[in-house]
């Protein structure tokens, strides 16, 4: 009998790790996920000393923020979007750590991620392009070409500056020997492309070149945190909605519709299901009707 009961304990035990990863349900929508909006803040270990930070923000999806830790200090890649919010990302850091936070990259220079800034060291270095130093009116030096390496102490980290995106000054956090890459809002994990302020085409160039770079995981500025395999595919199906969003602006835009009307007709087929459908759907519109039309410089 007790022989029977380890047999079966075994077989339940391999039933377990048999499950692959890739179960996990594909979503931004956290109750999906079988989450609940108490289970956040929450920080994910990612590697030694590097941790992704997901908060939950209004309507109801996640804004991740990432830290980094060394010796000299900790990094802080794009904060939360009040300044309770990003005290709290202070909290959890000082969990893991009591290193000084001395960098801050500007991934994404928008609201929803610097607005709490505040909160931060007013001696912290930042990491910015010279566009999002404007967008942000920050008092700081701006980076002077297109990557920028910080040592932080027995720990490399790059900030990458790979094209126009999703704010026109987007940075992607490259931590070379650890093989990740936070992309900021360059990487919206299942939810729909936000173009308020983005540059269409130069976006999908710049997925394919951090796809190029030699990454295992990628990790979003909205949407979860995957595993090394499912990130790729992610950032690879996030792509396909934005080329699928592009090509069907473009069709309603050859068919001479008015913005406005493309908006009511467009078909996002199997990305009516992503997170935001409904409010970035018809700004994606227009903005893709300016660059179609050339105005967007
Ligand atoms: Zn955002």
């Amino acid at each position: 009998m007790p022989r029977l009961i380890a047999a079966l304990s075994l077989t339940v035990v391999a039933l377990l790790m048999s499950v692959p990863a890739s179960s996990q349900v594909r979503t931004a929508y956290p109750d999906k996920r079988g989450l609940k909006l108490t289970d956040f803040p929450r920080t994910i270990k990612l590697a030694d000393n590097v941790y992704g930070y997901e908060e939950i923000r209004q309507p109801g999806f996640t804004t991740v923020s990432l830290f980094v830790v060394g010796s000299d200090g900790v990094l802080i890649a794009d904060g939360q979007g009040s300044p309770e919010a990003t005290q709290q990302l202070l909290d959890a850091i000082a969990k893991v750590t009591t290193k000084p936070i001395k960098w801050y990259i500007v991934g994404s220079d928008h609201g929803d991620h610097t607005a709490g800034n505040s909160v931060l060291p007013k001696d912290i270095t930042y990491v910015v392009t010279p566009f999002s130093k404007t967008q942000m009116k920050l008092d700081a030096p701006a980076m002077t070409g297109d990557k920028q390496v910080i040592d932080l102490g027995g720990i490399e980290v790059q900030a990458l500056f790979l094209g126009r995106a999703h704010t026109g000054g987007d940075l992607v956090v490259y931590l070379p020997r650890q093989k990740i890459l936070f992309m900021s809002e360059v990487f919206l994990n299942r939810v729909f492309p936000a173009m308020r302020s983005a540059y269409p085409s130069e976006w999908v160039g710049v997925i394919d070149k951090a796809l190029k770079l030699d990454i295992d995981r990628f990790i979003p500025g909205h949407g979860f945190i995957e595993e090394a395999k499912a990130s790729r595919e992610e950032l690879v199906e996030y792509q396909k909605a934005m080329r699928a969003v592009i090509a069907e602006v473009t069709r309603l835009h050859k068919l001479g519709l008015s913005a406005d009307d493309a908006a009511k007709q467009a078909n996002w087929g199997p990305y009516r299901e992503w997170f935001l459908v409904e409010q970035q759907g018809p700004i994606a519109v227009r903005k893709i009707y300016e660059e179609i039309e050339g105005k967007l410089k």
